[in-house]
């Protein structure tokens, strides 16, 4: 890691393997504006940039990528749950501000022990808070727009605050275009019980008990329709368990590509591309691929 100067604004600046902030546990060194603010976000955006959030769902090039890249940390990383006095009614709590940088599991734990609704059908998304919105991430039990007041978005060009009726939101998206940045969320709760928010949550949970422990960035693929799952079809063509380098397709659910320890994306994208090739079907990836494409 090296320290680069504070910048003018006073975001952290350090060269930092990527590997350190995804769940798949690759992706090679790259400049890091942690931003606390929104003057250091601005002073961020005056070059070009990419927003990561809690690498759930990327697999990073080994030479890492030559943007900044930017984390939300400080305030934006902090939730104030309490209701607001104005916006909350008996049937409804909106809370304060949710910043994009919290991550989406502690806060789904939070909610549980408050006994408030909408959001535990996200249960066991590794995600932030600003990627999983960015992304509607969510499960059939739920997904993140079950619980929006109100979404605070920035660009270059500026701040604005947007409710989920000003999105073209849908399945597994928000309608946010690429490189908007969810800075803050309130959220909408329903008041419930601990019990039954826990209640609920266990449900949701459950249904992942097939999915492999070890490091991954989830499904590879998307389900490409007619009938059978990427996964099944993958299993099919008898990849479970094929190994390149330290990679492996897991033997638990073939839709997904795990780090034995010391996988690099080299190893993970030789692996895609041998998916790609021998299973009949096109399949597209679910997850992103920084750089864009894959190489060769
Ligand atoms: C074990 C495992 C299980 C998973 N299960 C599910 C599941 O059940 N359902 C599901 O939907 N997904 C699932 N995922 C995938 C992943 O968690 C989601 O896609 C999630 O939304 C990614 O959020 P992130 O914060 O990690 O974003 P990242 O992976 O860091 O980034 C993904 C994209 O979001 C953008 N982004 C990140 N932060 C922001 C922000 N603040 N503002 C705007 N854009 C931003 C990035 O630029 C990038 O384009 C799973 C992943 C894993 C590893």
């Amino acid at each position: 890691m090296t320290v680069l100067s504070p910048s003018r604004t006073g975001a952290r600046v350090e060269r930092q393997p990527l590997a350190r902030y995804t769940t798949l546990g690759v992706g090679g060194e790259s400049e890091v504006w942690f931003v606390a603010d929104h003057a250091q976000l601005a002073e961020a955006m005056e070059q070009p940039y990419r927003i990561l959030g809690g690498g759930s769902n990327l697999v990073v090039a080994d030479e890492g990528v030559p943007e900044r890249v930017i984390r939300l940390t400080g305030p934006l990383a902090q939730a104030d749950l309490t209701p607001d006095p104005v916006l909350s009614t008996p049937e409804q709590i909106v809370t304060g501000w949710v910043g994009g940088g919290v991550p989406l599991p502690g806060l789904i734990r939070k909610l549980q022990k408050l006994g408030l609704s909408n959001l535990e059908g996200t249960v066991g998304i590794p995600a932030q808070v600003g990627g999983a919105v960015w992304m509607n991430a969510g499960t059939r039990y739920g997904e993140m727009f079950d619980g929006l007041h109100t979404l605070e978005i920035v660009t270059p060009q500026g701040t604005r605050q947007v409710t989920p009726d000003d999105l073209a939101w849908g399945y597994r998206d928000s309608g946010i275009p690429r490189n908007h940045i969810v800075t803050r969320v309130r959220l909408r709760l329903r008041p419930s019980t601990p019990e039954e928010v826990l209640a609920k949550m266990d449900f949701a949970d459950h249904a992942r008990k097939g999915q492999p422990k070890m490091k991954t960035p989830g499904c590879a693929f998307k389900n490409p329709g007619g009938g059978k799952g990427a996964g099944q079809l993958i299993d099919e063509a008898g990849l479970k368990g094929t190994r390149v380098g330290a990679a492996m397709i897991a033997p638990e659910h073939a839709n997904f590509i795990v780090n034995l320890g010391g996988a690099t994306a080299a190893d993970v994208h030789a692996l895609l591309a041998l998916i790609c090739d021998r299973v009949g079907v096109p399949l597209d990836l679910e997850y992103e691929l920084w750089p864009e494409t894959l190489p060769g």
